[in-house]
């Protein structure tokens, strides 16, 4: 009885162990380089990512993240490692007719839209024949989540960069994708629509359980909507986690930098505002420095102060350091002031 129960107990924990960590697609020390002599491609990159999960990758341009996605997708011929799309290899161009993967979609920045036919036939154009009114309700459900059923009937040269950027995702996603690849989704949209689209995104993932692998330069679209944001930086997979674990644990100080802005200082600048430190390199983000009147405080010059909407920040400067402070009190200092300046985390890089 002991042991059925163990047993029992065993086979109900490895169960949900596999419903948590249900991995979808798997690189495994991929190497793709595009000449030998010049820099270029992705080095030695491995990572998991879950199912029904929203990633994102983040990286300058140039960084390698658009021949990341195309490695996943099963269009570039890699040098070394391998891609695995639910336990199964990903096989190369060199080893089938088509490239590409069935179950995976690609959207380039040139979204592949027949730019005089209708919406809906674009979208409708995935699906067979066979039964047609599994196609006609499939185009329209699509289109009702991405919010572009009014748009149905118009052509897509008649469209803005934004609701074609929809028409091509809905276009991907109709005939049964399970993973969506999108490449720089957000260049071509408004700032305003942007984050309707992020969220449009997001809401999409969440109701059709597609697992969305998306690239871009700006982090903020990663922060907002990934559950796994993954940092590149010259072909190299510098940190994956968490949005907020990277953001709170940056294990490399570029980390720090393209995702928050963070003020960099050496270890002699650090104390001459008064950080005491044996690390080379102290990093923190604005927002960890607070005004106050603490015993840890330091008098600081406001060398500047720039309007940021609901902030301002404040350019501090301290025995010829200048560092950089929120202050959400708007208007509360002008240059000139003197402030007290608690640092209350930092990071520090060996
Ligand atoms: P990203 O999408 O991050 O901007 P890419 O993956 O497009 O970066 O490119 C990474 C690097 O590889 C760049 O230095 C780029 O010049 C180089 N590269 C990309 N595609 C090719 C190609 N077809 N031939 C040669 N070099 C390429
Ligand atoms: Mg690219």
């Amino acid at each position: 009885m002991i042991f059925f129960c163990l047993g029992f107990r065993l086979s109900a924990l490895s169960f949900i162990f596999t419903l948590v960590s249900d991995t979808i697609i798997s690189v495994k020390n991929l190497t793709k380089q595009y000449s030998t002599e010049q820099a270029g491609g992705i080095k030695n990159v491995s990572f998991d990512i879950n199912r029904g999960d929203v990633v994102a990758i983040i990286g300058e341009s140039g960084s390698g993240k658009s021949t990341l996605l195309k490695s996943i997708y099963g269009f570039l011929k890699v040098d070394e490692g391998e891609i695995f799309f639910e336990g199964e290899r990903i096989k190369g161009p060199d080893e089938q007719l088509i490239p590409g993967h069935k179950q995976m979609k690609m959207v380039t920045q040139d979204f592949s839209l027949n730019i005089y036919a209708k919406v809906y036939d674009n979208i409708a154009s995935q699906l067979s024949n066979t039964d047609l009114k599994t196609k006609a309700e499939k185009t329209l459900a699509i289109m009702e989540h991405l919010r572009i059923l009014p748009l149905q009937n118009k052509k897509v040269i008649e469209l803005s960069g934004g609701e074609q950027q929809r028409v091509a995702i809905a276009k991907a996603m109709v005939a049964d994708t399970k993973v969506l690849l999108l490449d720089e989704p957000f260049s071509q949209v408004d700032a305003l629509l942007k984050n309707q689209l992020r969220a449009d995104i997001k809401r999409v993932a969440a109701e059709t359980g597609v697992t969305v692998i998306l690239v871009s330069h700006d982090p903020a679209d990663g922060l907002f909507l990934a559950d796994q944001l993954l940092i590149v930086r010259n072909g190299e997979l510098l940190q994956t986690g968490k949005p907020s674990e990277i953001y709170q644990n940056p294990k490399h100080i570029y980390t720090a930098q393209i995702l928050g802005n963070a003020v960099v200082l050496s270890r002699g600048d650090a104390e001459k505002i008064g950080l005491k430190t044996f690390a080379a390199t102290v990093v923190f983000y604005p927002e960890w420095a607070e005004i106050n009147n603490n015993w840890s405080s330091r008098r600081f010059n406001v060398a500047d102060v720039y309007y940021k909407g609901f902030y301002d920040e404040l350019l501090l400067e301290r025995n010829g350091v200048t560092v950089r402070a929120l202050q959400l009190n708007r208007g509360a200092h002008k240059k000139n002031d003197h402030v007290q300046l608690n640092i209350g985390r930092f990071l520090e890089f060996h």
